[in-house]
């Protein structure tokens, strides 16, 4: 996995590439405490409705984009998304 820092909030993350329409992210930190934009989409119930940091979002995309984050080798490693 390539490691991520978001443009926005400098959280690290680590991710990995799996196809187009697949990408993993691992946070490394609890998501709601590392990244204000994480907690800012909060609910007053506890629930985040985002996946993931839009602005974290944003920089992958970047990173894809410039070449900086290519496909993975490595296989699917669960059916399904984790994003
Ligand atoms: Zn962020």
């Amino acid at each position: 996995m390539e490691s991520v820092n978001c443009n926005s909030c400098g959280n690290r993350v680590l991710v990995e590439k799996y196809s187009d329409a697949h990408t993993s992210i691992q946070w490394l930190e609890d998501a709601s405490t590392a990244c204000p934009e994480f907690e800012e989409s909060r609910t007053k119930d506890g629930r985040v409705f985002v996946p993931t940091c839009p602005k974290l979002q944003e920089t992958i995309d970047d990173l894809i984009m410039s070449g900086q984050l290519g496909l993975s080798l490595r296989s699917y490693p669960v059916p399904g998304r984790l994003e």
